[in-house]
């Protein structure tokens, strides 16, 4: 009965807030249909699982808002059979979603803890083709580059050129950039050639920090900002 509930939600979640503000590209609007968001949640949220909203999870962070999930996805323009790599694995739902899309998906956390959680949650609910690394996701994941997308899930002051070097040309990556703690810039970056890449703001966004080489040195060095 309880998980009748939450299917119910879920297309519910869907149609109103998904469809309903916009986000149209199927293969994403499938695949939200099909991924169970509380799995990735500790049970006392499961309830609140389908609210359009961020939700904590373990250290501190946060699954993000599925609008904001889809709406990246969908910006990356994936039409399926891609390898795609992510920053930010939290809980690894938005991974989840990806792995739907995307024949691979490459995921990285700089928190052993969640990476950890994240990779016996993906396996609970059976999603195979996802593998979750520890360590510093401003470095990208170089053994599997090159990428036809990249989506970052956490702000930094500036887009990592590692990450840049891995996107394929013709590929695109979807990261949160910013200097203020309450405002980034959504980007969307085209790599076009070897050397040329196009970039665009496309909405206005807020994350928690991407704390790495190529990103904040800690939480302290963007809350002084
Ligand atoms: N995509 C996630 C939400 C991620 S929240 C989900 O669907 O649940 C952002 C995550 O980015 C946090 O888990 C944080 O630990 C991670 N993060 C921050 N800086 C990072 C870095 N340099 N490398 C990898 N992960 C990083």
């Amino acid at each position: 009965m309880k998980t009748m509930d939450l299917t119910d939600a879920r297309n519910e979640m869907v149609k109103h807030q998904i469809a309903g503000r916009g986000v149209k590209n199927r293969l994403v609007l499938d695949a939200m249909r099909k991924v169970p968001r509380e799995a990735f949640l500790a049970e006392h949220f499961h309830e609140l699982a389908y609210d359009d909203t961020p939700l904590p999870i373990a250290a501190n962070q946060t699954i993000s808002q599925p609008y904001i999930v889809a709406y990246m996805i969908e910006s990356l323009g994936l039409k399926g059979g891609e390898r795609v790599l992510e920053i930010g694995a939290g809980s690894g739902y938005a991974a989840a979603i990806l792995a739907e899309i995307a024949d691979e998906v490459f995921t990285v956390d700089r928190i052993a803890e969640l990476a950890e959680k994240a990779t016996a949650t993906l396996r609970s609910i059976n999603c195979l083709n996802v593998r979750v690394l520890h360590g510093d996701g401003t470095q990208g994941w170089p053994e599997h580059a090159p990428y036809d997308a990249i989506i970052v899930a956490a702000g930094g002051p500036r887009i990592p050129e590692s990450l840049k070097s891995q996107l394929k040309i013709g590929g695109r990556m979807v990261i949160p950039v910013g200097l203020a703690n309450a405002s980034q810039q959504l980007l969307r970056i085209t790599r076009i050639s070897e050397t040329n890449y196009q970039i665009k703001e496309i909405a206005d966004v807020r994350f928690v920090p991407l704390i790495g080489e190529e990103g904040w040195q800690d939480e302290d060095e963007r809350e002084a900002i």
